[in-house]
This record gives C-alpha cells, structure tokens and sequence, in this order.
C-alpha cells in the first residue's frame, strides 16, 4: 500500500531526502533542502530528462542562462504587467489565499462527493456496477456535475477577464470559509505580482530592479539567435534548460509541491508558424509517453486549460494524481511567437529565422514543454514509497517499508556490508570491493548495525542491490547479492559484481 503524505514527509527527512530549509531558526515557509538521497535521485531525474531531451534529440540542444536577466526580459515577456495572482485577505485571521485557489478547492471538495456517491454505489452494485452510466444518471451525481460546471465556468471567465469584483462574488455567493478558522470575512481581491525582486549594485531606485526569473523560459528565447546561429540548427529545433525559478507564491503548501524557489527542467521548439497544432500534438504525446516509463497510466492525466495564460494559443497539463489529488506536473503550451515577437520588438534585435527552402525570414512560433524538477521527485516518492508484506514470508504483520525506484533513479546503486563489523578480513574485504566499485557507480559502504537492520535501511532509500561480505567469502572470492524488491539472495563471484549490476542501474 501506498504511504500517507504525512508519513512520507517524515520519512523524507528521517532518510535524508528532504529537510526544510533553515529547520534551527524553526525553518522558512516553503523553502526545503535536499538531503544526501534527495540530491542524488534528484540529479538522476534530471539526468533522465536531459538524456531523453537533448542527448536523444538530434534537434535539441542545451544551455545554462543566468538567473538575472536585463529587466527589459520581464517587461517582454508580459510578466511584469500580467504574472499576478488574486489575492484575498480574510480580515480577522490576517491571513493570506489565492481566491481561485479557494474556489478550486470548493470545486475538489464537489468531486470528493461525487466520488463518494460513486464509492457507495460500487459496495451496493459490486461487478454489475456501470460508473459510466451511474455518472450519467444518477440524480446526485448529476446536481453536483452541474454546480461544479456552474463555478468552474465562472471561475474561469473571471480569472481571464481578470475580474476581480466577480471572484469576490463566487467566494462569497459559495459560502467559502477560511480554512483554520472558519471566518468568512473577507477583504476585496486584489492582484499581486508573483516576481521576486532586488536591487542592481550601481544603480539606484526603479532603473536598478531586478527581478529572479519566475520561468527558465526567458532564458532561452533571448538567446535563439545565438544558439541557433552558433549550432546551425535548422527549423524545426528546441533548446533545453534545467534550472531555478522563483515566484512569490502566496499560498505555499503541500510540501515540495508548491514553492517559492524551485527548478524547472524546459524546452523550448521553435517551428514554423502554422504548424503549431501539429507540433503540440506531438509533443503532447511524446511527454506522456516520457512518464508513463516512469509512472503507471492510472496515476497520469491531461488537463486541458480552461483559462489560458497570456502567452498561449492552446495548453495542456499533465497532472499526477499526488497523495492530494490530481495536480499539475507538467505543461505543454503553444506559445506562437508571443516571446519571440515581444523581445524583437522591444530590443529592436531581428529574432528571426531565414528559411532556406521558401527563403523567407519569420520569428519561429513556439511549444514549449515544462516540467518541475521537484514535483518529479515529489511524484516519484509517492509512487515508489510502500509499506508491504516482506516478500517470500506468510505473516502478514511481517512488513516493511520500501522505496521502489527504479534501479537507474536510486541515489545508491548498491550497499557493501561486512557480516560482521570486528572481522578485519570482513571489512577489508568489503572495503575493497566499495573502493573499486566507487569508480563505476554510487556505493555505500556501511558497517554501523546488523546486516538485517543495514538492509532495512537501504530499502528505505531504495538501494536496488545490497552486497554481503561473510566468511565463505574469505575462501571463495564470491559474495551473497541480496534483490530488493524480491529478496533473493544469489552468490556473485567479486570480479563479476561490476558487470551484473552495473548494466541494471545505467540509466
Ligand atoms: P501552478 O498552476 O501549479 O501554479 P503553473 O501553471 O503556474 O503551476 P507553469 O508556469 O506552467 O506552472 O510552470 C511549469 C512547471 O513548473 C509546473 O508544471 C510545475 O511542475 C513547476 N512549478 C511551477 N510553479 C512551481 C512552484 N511554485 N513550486 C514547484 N514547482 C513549480
């Protein structure tokens, strides 16, 4: 069975993968640090995408922009004027909410319902149940199909017209309370700008702001020129970028899910205009197809946008269904030459492409893929994290807690114990073998309890293999590979451990 998001969390920390961040001044609000697991499954996710997008794609490449950017990027790219959030106060706790964020968790509220309706329904019905068909007719179902539909509609006129006054009227014509306490006393909403800002070193007041990239997006688009010259890529091509975003995001829960400073792993594809539609399909597909290698498909989702950002003709998301519901985890968003145009006519550089076969120059249109590096981590967590019977044995209340990454995912690729810690042979010997096996792949020597508890403990960070130096050893240069996920213990001989594993956890 799968682990609750609380004991997830605690079991985050308690193995290393996530801390929050600044835990001995009682720790910053949405801000965490990885730990020694969490960087290493972290650099492995983003390795996985790097490989599939740049090292796989003949027409994809690579870059690193910096974080700053000139402040004309922001002013371009609409994110100075429209990168806001409602905002509403409630007037007696102080406290601060995104209004659509509230309204969208009314609407969760209305499905939880529904699924209740349908949960019920299946117990009566057993296997003659129809969901479907419940769904389209039960009377239930359908008044609360309809409510959810009534408020979606509006949320998502208001949200695009950026009507205020009526997000005030839907919060209030719900009935919706602030969440602790209950209070429905409520300020207007108001827009507030989700970019965080500083100050340039030499320049005072307004002409020296600066802001911290909300998207790694920007990025990339003020430097196609360069890249495409320098590469001489041709039409269609995509340029790559793993790295920090920040925005000010007001409501900040759920852990790693929402933060304030987090890594974003894009692509941009330029193409030519016309051919977006076709592209976005593509890319649609490609993505999903990326993560069902990784997640099953019950877990994965589209979502189609009911309001769409000001940059996008069409956008998809692909959400995964987190220990919270369904959520975004990845966007697939067909930007035109919204950025493109902008920067061109802003900067009053040509960002343009000359087509050699129509010998026509146009700004390229663009679909971008985005996708968070830590709601990856935070995804694959959830889904590999179990708590379950100890393979091979009959008792039941016999369990264990196990991380079932995949082996190329795992932070540690193998653990090399000693069978017993006060036997010098044992320990040099299983020194050696950590020593040479160091070079090829991540290994953990570990010698600090009994192997039952060491191999415990490698399953609770999802080490594929554990190896076991015991006295026969001494005698036979072979040594016990214990499986994680089956158990089975087979006797290797030591200069064949590189081979047998190594090839298991490549990526
Ligand atoms: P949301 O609606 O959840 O705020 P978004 O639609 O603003 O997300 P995009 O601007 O499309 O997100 O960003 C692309 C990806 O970056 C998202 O799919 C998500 O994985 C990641 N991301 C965005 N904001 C955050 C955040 N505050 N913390 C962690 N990851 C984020």
């Amino acid at each position: 069975t799968e682990i609750d998001f609380k004991a997830l969390t605690a079991h985050a920390k308690e193995n290393g993968f996530i801390y929050q961040s600044s835990e001995i001044y009682d720790g910053l609000a949405a801000a965490y640090d990885y730990g020694p697991n969490g960087v290493l499954l972290k650099n492995n996710l983003k390795e996985y995408w790097w490989r599939s997008m740049v090292q796989l794609n003949d027409n994809i490449v690579g870059i690193d922009a910096s974080i700053f950017m000139h402040p004309k990027t922001w002013k371009a790219s609409g994110h100075v004027d429209a990168f806001n959030d409602p905002l509403i106060d409630n007037k007696d706790s102080k406290k601060r909410f995104r209004a659509d964020v509230l309204i969208e968790e009314h609407m969760d509220k209305i499905e939880g319902k529904i699924n209740k309706e349908i949960a019920k329904a299946k117990k009566r019905f057993g296997d003659d149940f129809d969901e479907a068909q419940f769904r389209a007719t039960n009377p239930n179902v359908q008044r609360y199909l309809t409510e959810h539909d009534a408020i979606a509609k509006r949320l998502a006129t208001a949200m695009t017209e950026g009507n205020m006054a009526e997000l005030k009227q839907i919060i209030e014509d719900l009935g919706i309370s602030e969440p602790d306490t209950g209070s429905k006393n409520w300020t207007e909403v108001r827009q507030f700008n989700l970019m965080f800002s500083t100050q340039l070193g030499n320049i005072a007041g307004e002409e020296g702001k600066l802001y911290l990239r909300p998207e790694t997006a920007q990025g990339i688009f003020v430097n196609f020129t360069n890249v495409q010259k320098t590469t001489r890529q041709k039409l269609p091509f995509g340029i790559a970028q793993i790295g920090k975003a920040f925005r000010n995001e007001i409501v900040a829960r759920q852990f790693i899910f929402r933060m304030r400073e987090f890594e974003q792993m894009e692509m941009q594809f330029f193409i030519q205009p016309g051919t977006q539609q076709e592209w976005y399909e593509k890319w649609k597909e490609a993505r999903l197809k990326w993560h069902l290698a990784l997640h099953p498909q019950s877990k994965l989702r589209f979502h189609d946008h009911d309001n769409l950002a000001h940059y996008a003709d069409a956008a998809v998301d692909i959400q995964f269904e987190f220990p919270f519901g369904f959520k975004e985890l990845e966007g697939i968003h067909s930007r035109t030459d919204f950025d493109l145009g902008a920067h061109q006519e802003l900067s009053g550089k040509k960002l343009q492409y000359f087509d050699p076969e129509t010998k026509e120059s146009y700004v390229p249109y663009v679909v971008e893929t985005s996708i968070g590096a830590d709601r990856l981590f935070l995804a694959t967590l959830t889904h590999a994290l179990r708590d379950e019977q100890v393979p091979g044995q009959d008792d039941p209340n016999n369990t264990r807690t196990v991380l079932s990454l995949h082996p190329a995912l795992a932070p540690i690729k193998a653990a090399i114990m000693p069978l017993k810690r006060n036997d010098e042979r044992l320990v040099n010997m299983a020194r050696d073998i950590f020593n040479d096996l160091r070079f090829r792949f991540e290994v953990q020597y570990d010698d600090t309890g009994s192997i039952g508890k060491l191999y415990r403990r490698q399953d609770a960070v999802g080490t594929p293999f554990c190896i076991t130096v015991d006295f026969d050893s001494l005698e036979d240069n072979t040594v016990t590979v214990r499986d994680r996920d089956t158990l089975q213990q087979v006797r290797v001989k030591i200069d064949e451990l590189a081979g047998m594993i190594g090839p298991k956890v490549d990526m």
